[in-house]
Order: C-alpha cells, then structure tokens, then sequence
C-alpha cells in the first residue's frame, strides 16, 4: 500500500503502538510529524530511523494533555506538512486506581490525555486538513467491556467512540472520515525502560492475558500499526464512523 506524498501528523509517536504507526506511515511514503512528552533514547533512536527514511519527518516535544503544547504541535506540524491528510491521536494515559480512590486530579489527567486531546487536536487540525483527510483515534477494547480500576480509562476510551461518530457525521459532509482503532491487549513492554521485577510481574500478567486470546498470541505494535494504515488509505474510503477492534478475537 502507498501513501507517496501524504502528510501525517501522530500523537505519541516514540514508543510501542505510535511508533510502529509512524514507522509504518512513513514505510508507506507518507511525510510523518510525530510528539513525545518527556526526552528519552526512544526519542532519538526514531528521529535516526526516520532519518534514512524517504519523506520529510519530525519529531517535536509536546504533550497533549496540555493545552497549550498540544496547541502549538498542532501549528508546528501544519507549519511542516502544509496540508494534512492523515490524523492519528495515539498518545495516551492509564493508571490503575480502585474507583474510591480515583482523585478529580487523577481522572482529569487520563481524560484529558485520551479524550480531551482527541477533541483539541481534532479541532485545531481541521483548517489544515486536506479534503479527503482520514482521522483515527487509538481507542481500547476495555472501552466496550469496561475492566476494573480503570474507570477514567474506559470512561475516556469509550469517549473518543461517540466523538468519533458524531464527527464521522458532521465532518463527513466534507469528505473527512474519522474513525476508531481498539486493540486489545497489545505487548509494548521493554525491559531497558522497566525495574527487572517490574518487567518480571508484567510478563506474568501478559501470559495470563495470552491464554485468553483466541489466536493463542498476544497483539503487536505493528498489528495496530497495519490497521491504521488500511483506515488511512484509500481502501477505506467509504469506511467512517467505525470501531476496527484488533483483538486476536477477544
Ligand atoms: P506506550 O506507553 O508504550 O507509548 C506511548 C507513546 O505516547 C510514547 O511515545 C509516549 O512518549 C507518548 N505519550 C504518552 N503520553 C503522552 C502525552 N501526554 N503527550 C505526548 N506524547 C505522549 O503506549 P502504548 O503504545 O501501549 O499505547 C498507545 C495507545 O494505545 C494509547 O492510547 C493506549 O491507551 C492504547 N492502547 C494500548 C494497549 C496496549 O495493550 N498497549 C491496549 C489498548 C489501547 P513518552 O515516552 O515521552 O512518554
């Protein structure tokens, strides 16, 4: 699939599933400008490999739970890219907290990174948008079934569904597509980034989660990178308004 010449702007692009999504944009032809929240070797490890990379790529620091920096990304990547074609928030926040002990302060910061920002990025971006722009929010599986001490997530998670669709028609209008990608449980763990029991009590909890997976293996980066591509492209042009989960068949 090619996408020679489109421009592509990611949020949270340095690590795990957006960085398999920007690498796999960029593979594609497509010219990427991605953030990150906080400087790490990840940071430059993908600024190198993009480097050697047909396209113009940008890897710029922002959060995206604060306004002002996700405001000032937003016009630095249109400054960069001119139009844009393709719109991904991936960049999000989880923390697992029993529901009584869930702080306003907590829950506003899962909401704000996840939902939120999907909602000031998507508005910031739409003067730039080029005419047949294709938005995707990085959603959750969790989002439809729900899942204990995570109710901000979910909550934040099944947000981004219902602002989706409700965009899908009201900026469908103008040949705009927004749709949602939901992985499941997806393995972005790294042994260089973790405390060694850290990792350990991970890789536990994962294997426990793999048994549940009807096709025996837990989700990769790249599985969640493959489906964004096929909702940015031109296979999907009549797809919009849609929840793609990418499961395994959870
Ligand atoms: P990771 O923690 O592995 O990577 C997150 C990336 O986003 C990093 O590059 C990180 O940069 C960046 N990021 C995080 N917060 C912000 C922020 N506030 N502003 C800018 N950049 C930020 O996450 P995953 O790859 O696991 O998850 C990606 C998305 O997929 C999330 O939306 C998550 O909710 C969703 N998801 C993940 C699943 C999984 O099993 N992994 C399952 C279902 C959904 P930095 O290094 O600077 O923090």
């Amino acid at each position: 699939m090619t996408l020679n010449g489109r421009n592509a702007l990611v949020t949270g692009g340095t690590r795990g599933i957006g960085r398999a999504i920007v690498l796999a944009l960029a593979e594609a032809g497509a010219n990427v400008v991605t953030c990150y929240r906080q400087e790490s070797d990840a940071v430059d490890l993908l600024r190198k490999e993009l480097a050697v990379t047909a396209g113009e790529h940008h890897v710029l620091k922002a959060d995206v739970g604060e306004q002002a920096e996700l405001a000032e990304f937003v016009r630095a990547a249109a400054a960069h890219l001119g139009t844009v074609d393709i719109v991904v928030h991936n960049a999000g926040a989880i923390t697992h907290v029993p529901f009584d002990k869930l702080s306003l302060e907590g829950w506003n910061r899962v909401v704000d990174t996840n939902l939120t920002a999907a909602f000031q990025l998507t508005q910031e971006v739409i003067p730039a948008l080029s005419e047949s722009a294709s938005i995707i929010y990085v959603g959750s599986k969790v989002a439809m079934v729900g899942v204990p001490m995570r109710a901000h997530y979910t909550a934040a998670k099944a947000g981004m569904v219902g602002l989706a669709r409700s965009l899908s028609k009201e900026l469908g209008a103008r040949g705009i597509r927004v749709n949602v990608v939901a992985p499941g449980i997806i393995d972005t763990s790294d042994p260089d980034r973790m405390p060694p029991e850290e990792y350990n009590a991970m890789q536990e909890r994962l294997d426990a989660y793999r048994k549940r997976v009807p096709l025996g293996r837990l989700g990769r980066s790249e599985d969640i990178a493959a489906a964004v591509l096929f909702l940015s492209g031109d296979g999907a042009a009549f797809i919009n308004g849609e929840t793609l989960n990418v499961d395994g068949g959870m």
